[in-house]
C-alpha cells in the first residue's frame, strides 16, 4: 500500500517503483515527479490531501512517462504549477516529442502506449541547472544524459532527489540496457554526482541511501560494459539493425516494436562518442549504412560490395 514516508525535516515522499518526493511548507506542497499514470497521480493526491496539505507546484525531473504520468490529472485537480527544465518542458507539454524521436517520425500507435508517451500538461516554469524554485529552496542540478535536460532537485534538508541519473542494480539487471539519450553526458554526469554531497539521496527507481557513489559506480560499469559490447559486436561490420538483435540476445530483451525503439535509441547514444572518437565508422558498402572498427572498414577497399 503506498503511504508517504518522511525522509527528513519537511521533505517527504511516497515511495514506489517511481518514488515521488513530497516537499512541505507551512501546508502546502511542492511534488516531484507525479508517478507513472493517472492512478498514481491520484493515489498521491489523495496521501497528500490526507495530511490536510494542497499542491503547489509539480517539479519534474525529466519527460519520461513513468514520471510525469499524475501530471494531467493533479494539475487538472489543483491547478498546481508546473515546473521543469526547458528541454524537459517541452516534451512535457508535446509529449509526442519523445515516441516521434524514438521512432524518428510520427511513431506508431502501437508505440504510443502509456508507457511511452504520457498526456500532455502545462509547464508554467522553466527552471533551469542552479535556479531555485522561488520560496520553496528547491535547487535544480544538472543530470542531463539520461534525457537531455534531465534535473535533480536537492530540498532544504539536504535530500537530492536525483531522478533516473542513477538507478537500482536490480532496476538495470530488469531491463538489460538502461534508457541513455546522451551517453557523453551520462558519463559527465556519473563523475559529478561522486562529487555531490547530501544528507539521502532518492534515485526515482531504488532505495534511499546516505551514500550515492556505489550506486554511481554500478551504473557507470554497465554504460562501459555497453560500449566495450558495441565495439565487440562492431568487430565485423553490423547494420543498426544487427547491433539492435545482438544486445537484445545478450541482455535477454525479447524484442516488439516498443522495445526495438528504446534498445535502438540506446545503443544509437552509445554509439555517438565511438564515431566522434574514430572507434567506429560508418562504411555504405553495397548501399546499405554497416558499422564497424574503424581500422577495418579503412582496410576495406572503397566501393567494395560485401554482399
Ligand atoms: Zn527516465
Amino acid at each position: 500500500m503506498l503511504e508517504l514516508t518522511n525522509l527528513k525535516g519537511n521533505t517527504w515522499a511516497v515511495l514506489s517503483p517511481v518514488n515521488v518526493g513530497v516537499c512541505v511548507k507551512d501546508g502546502e506542497v511542492a511534488l516531484i515527479d507525479t508517478g507513472a499514470s493517472p492512478d498514481a497521480g491520484r493515489r498521491v493526491l489523495k496521501l497528500v490531501k490526507e495530511k490536510g496539505w494542497s499542491v503547489k507546484w509539480i517539479v519534474n525531473t525529466h519527460c519520461h512517462a513513468d514520471h510525469i504520468g499524475g501530471n494531467h490529472f493533479i494539475q487538472k485537480r489543483t491547478e498546481c504549477g508546473l515546473a521543469a527544465s526547458p528541454l524537459e518542458a517541452a516534451c512535457i507539454e508535446h509529449t509526442a516529442f519523445e515516441t516521434n524521436w524514438l521512432w524518428s517520425a510520427a511513431a506508431p500507435r502501437v508505440i504510443r502506449t502509456n508507457f511511452m508517451e504520457a498526456e500532455p500538461s502545462q509547464v508554467t516554469k522553466l527552471l533551469s541547472p542552479g535556479e531555485e524554485l522561488e520560496g520553496w529552496g528547491l535547487r535544480a542540478v544538472d543530470l542531463s544524459g539520461h534525457s537531455h535536460g534531465q534535473i535533480g532537485l536537492t530540498t532544504p534538508d539536504g535530500v537530492f532527489f536525483t531522478g533516473d541519473a542513477v538507478i537500482a542494480p536490480r532496476v538495470l539487471a530488469k531491463y538489460g540496457i538502461p534508457f541513455v539519450a546522451d551517453s557523453v553526458k551520462m558519463l559527465d554526469t556519473f563523475d559529478r554526482l561522486e562529487t555531490m554531497a547530501a544528507d539521502l539521496f532518492v534515485p526515482s527507481h531504488g532505495e534511499v541511501c546516505t551514500d550515492v557513489r556505489p550506486l554511481v559506480q554500478v551504473n557507470r560499469e554497465c554504460v562501459l560494459n555497453l560500449r566495450a559490447e558495441l565495439l565487440s559486436i562492431c568487430e565485423k561490420p553490423r547494420t543498426r539493425d544487427e547491433i539492435v538483435a545482438a544486445l537484445a540476445q545478450s541482455h535477454n530483451i525479447s524484442i516488439d516494436l516498443g522495445q526495438y525503439v528504446l534498445t535502438e535509441s540506446a545503443a544509437s547514444a552509445l554509439i555517438t562518442p565511438l564515431l566522434d572518437e574514430g572507434l567506429l565508422a560508418a562504411d555504405f558498402s553495397g548501399g546499405t549504412l554497416r558499422l564497424a572498427r574503424a581500422e577495418t572498414v579503412e582496410r576495406q577497399p572503397s566501393g567494395t560490395d560485401k554482399n
